[in-house]
């Protein structure tokens, strides 16, 4: 490029000098052509004059003898005359310089001629000037004065032109080399220091030549080349950095461009799979083409993120989750993210297996405690039948007392029974809410009143039907309210309430009794948790009701009551339709 520019100066500086040279050659020429011209009109001028004086007195006396040894001796005489011939007053051609009777047939138009004009001859260029004599009385003398040596003075100085021309020309390319090369060389050492940092070479740098505004541009440019180098340890620091942190993760890292070529893996994937360079997702997983739902173009096409968990043929899981992201080269790709779970998961069943196995021993304790009461008092009340068998009267009551105890046995083991079935609730038909709030409330009076225990209402005028099943409904209110009254051993109230909110039957049951313990408020809807003594409590009434009410695709839980005791509310949404709610089941 650059020599091409040190030829452009070079062909514009000698189109400039033969421009110029031809020009100034052309003015040379004209310039001396006029000149000498003029000096050739004044001295033939003076030499006509001189003639017509001499020629005046043999043109009066028509002495064509002097007349013709005038005009012939003047021309030998002046070298520089051509010839010169007199035309009279009437046009004729009176006598002339050339022998007698050869007048060249070529001249006799000028015969006819006033002015000076210029002619070329064989003999060359010639200058033809006229002069009257005795002021034209005697008719006009012609010369033709030679102009060669103007012609030969003006070539001479247009070869000293050309000359000059060429010298300085040569001399001119001479130097524009010289200039062309202290330019183009910093230039060229520049273009070669960018040419190396393109290809990657980042220690490029080119030389600083001199002061001038090349070295300027040299020293921009290795300022600019310190900068990008700068830049690049910057980010390959920070590349590192984040591979670093990236080789240090547990999971294994893949981004899978579109064409599900393999574009970054990280130490954990590597250490999975092997070598991952220039291979595609398949056959990492050891295969010939994609595989079978292979998430890669679901995850482009959606831009969503996906998660799977897949069992390997080596017998571990692994957690894997898809995410969107634009690739290396700014074309869509996906991360892919393996982590191995196969640890974790195993960890996590022997905890719930030993969960299990806790619960199991907590829910045995509970029942073995349940039953253990009843059980010894069965086993009391026969040993006192035996003690005594001529006793008919207490060998009955202490019958009737093992039977109670036996039918409180039976009573646990069904509950603990449809508990652990789940089979709480059975098919829904349409209820009427506000009598199966009242049934409830007589059911729980007679243990209320013998307690002084208020029962209230608020219920809902016009309640809707709602589809449930009414006996399971029925046990959990009666429930309920039971404990409500135990909870008022001295006498109190409790309220039974329903209304419907936003789709949902909310049926609560309060009273005015301690209430139950924030810390406590959880451990009441657990299996066997019970404060009461072993006559009474079972611990299983709450845990069966929440079921109950849960069956219903509702809640049961605990809340502040306003009567200043415990308040439980069930909300059950209002079904539409009728359905089975075995489906609902846990
Ligand atoms: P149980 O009545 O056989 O004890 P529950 O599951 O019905 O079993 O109740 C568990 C425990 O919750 C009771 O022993 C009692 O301590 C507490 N509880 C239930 N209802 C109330 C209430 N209304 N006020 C205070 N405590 C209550």
């Amino acid at each position: 490029m650059f020599g091409r520019l040190r030829n452009k100066i070079i062909f514009s500086f000698c189109v400039l000098m033969v421009g110029g040279g031809a020009l100034s050659t052309t003015l040379v020429s004209r310039t001396m052509s006029r000149t000498l011209g003029a000096a050739v009109d004044r001295s033939g001028s003076t030499l006509a004059e001189v003639l017509a004086d001499q020629l005046t007195e043999p043109l009066a006396y028509r002495d064509r003898l002097t007349t013709h040894r005038v005009l012939t001796g003047a021309r030998e005489s002046n070298a520089d005359l051509v010839y010169a011939f007199v035309v009279g007053p009437d046009g004729t051609i009176i006598d002339h310089s050339f022998p007698v009777d050869r007048f060249p047939a070529d001249l006799l138009p000028l015969a006819r001629t006033t002015g000076p004009r210029t002619v070329q001859t064989e003999d060359g260029t010639l200058r033809h000037l006229t002069f009257p004599i005795a002021r034209g009385v005697l008719g006009t003398l012609h010369v033709g004065v030679s102009m060669t040596w103007v012609d030969a003075a003006t070539a001479d100085a247009v070869s000293n032109v050309l000359v000059t021309t060429l010298i300085a020309m040569g001399a001119g390319i001479l130097g524009i080399l010289l200039l062309a090369h202290l330019i183009t060389r910093p230039v060229l050492a520049l273009r070669d220091a960018a040419d190396r940092l393109g290809r990657g070479d980042i220690g490029a740098e080119a030389p600083v030549m001199g002061s001038d505004e090349l070295a300027d541009l040299a020293r921009t440019f290795n300022r600019m080349a310190a900068q990008i180098r700068e830049r690049i340890a910057e980010s390959e620091a920070l590349r590192a950095y984040v591979e670093r942190v990236l080789d240090q993760m547990e999971s294994g890292i893949m981004v899978v461009s579109g064409s599900r070529r393999v574009e970054y893996a990280n130490r954990t994937a590597v250490r999975r799979h092997g070598p991952l360079e220039d291979v595609s997702c398949f056959e990492v997983m050891a295969g010939e083409r994609p595989c079978d739902h292979c998430p890669v173009p679901e995850v482009l096409d959606t831009g969503q993120v996906l998660h799977r968990t897949y069992r390997a043929a080596s017998g571990r899981t692994y957690e894997l989750k898809w995410v969107p992201i634009i690739g290396r080269n700014g074309q869509p790709a996906v991360v892919e993210r393996a982590l191995d779970v196969t640890e974790r998961l195993e960890v996590r069943e022997r905890l719930e297996r030993a969960q299990r196995l806790a619960v199991a021993g907590e829910i045995s304790a509970g029942i073995v405690h349940a039953v253990n009461n009843p059980l010894d008092g069965v086993r009391r009340a026969l040993d006192l039948a035996a003690d005594r068998p001529e006793d008919p009267e207490r060998v009955q009551r202490m019958l009737g007392l093992a039977k109670e105890g036996t039918d409180r046995i039976a009573g646990i083991t069904r509950t603990l029974l449809s508990f652990a079935r789940g089979d709480e609730a059975q098919d829904p038909v349409p209820v009427a809410v506000d009598a199966l709030a009242e049934a409830a409330v007589s059911l729980s009076r007679l243990k209320a009143d013998a307690r002084q225990v208020t029962i209230e209402t608020d219920l809902e005028p016009d309640l809707p039907e709602v589809w449930m099943d009414p006996q399971g409904m029925e046990e959990v209110l009666v429930n309920l309210v039971l404990n409500a009254v135990d909870a008022c051993p001295d006498g109190g109230k409790v309220r039974v309430s329903a209304h419907t909110r936003d789709e949902t039957l909310e049926i609560s049951v309060q009273d005015s009794g301690p209430g139950i313990p924030v810390e406590a408020a959880q451990a009441v809807f657990e299996p066997f948790f019970t404060t009461k003594d072993t006559a009474h409590g079972t611990g299983l009434g709450l845990p069966v009701a929440r079921r109950v009410v849960e069956a219903h695709g509702g809640e049961l839980v605990l809340e502040e009551a306003e009567l200043g005791g415990a308040r439980f509310v069930a909300r059950i949404p209002l079904r539409p339709a009728p359905q089975s709610l075995e489906g609902t089941l846990g």
